[in-house]
């Protein structure tokens, strides 16, 4: 089995380059990136210090729901190419930690899934996890709980 490592929909962040709302009907704040850690969950590419970034409100789920969890993610301002592939982005080897957990294809969690875990160890992590076909699909997220990337079978 491989895995379907992939940024947030193209759609998506069209919608919001092209001047669209963010999950609370708020528009992108725009700033300028400071230290390494400002992921674009599109490219899922570090965006370099001093380059412009936006924060903004993100739903990774397709419905309002109890387990769709909404929070802040940073965004590349202008187009980007969206991340996929059978692979973690190297960056992701230094999250320390990650959190992990996968979702059933109602898009609840399944609890039994949750771990925290070393950066470096999400790949494995994340194929045994999705050895279980009752899981969909797993959630990464920083120690800060924003959402990182959603990772698939391939
Ligand atoms: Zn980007």
């Amino acid at each position: 089995m491989k895995l379907a490592v992939r940024g947030i929909p193209t759609n998506e962040a069209q919608t919001l380059w092209q001047g669209g709302s963010d999950a609370y009907g708020l528009s992108p704040i725009q700033e300028v990136a400071k230290g390494q850690g400002n992921p674009c969950r599109h490219c899922l590419q570090l965006i370099p210090e001093g380059q412009p970034k936006w924060i903004l409100a993100y739903r990774p789920f397709p419905e309002k729901q109890a387990y769709a969890e909404t929070g802040p993610i940073f965004l590349h301002p202008t187009s980007c190419k969206r991340f996929e592939a059978d692979h973690f982005p190297q960056w992701m080897e230094y999250l320390e930690p990650a959190l992990v957990r996968g979702y059933d294809v109602n898009h609840w969690i399944r609890y039994e899934t949750g771990q925290v875990i070393a950066g470096k160890d999400l790949g494995r992590v994340c194929l045994e996890i999705l050895h279980d076909h009752n899981i969909a699909y797993v959630h990464v997220r920083s120690k800060f709980n924003c959402f990182q990337c959603r990772v698939e079978r391939a």
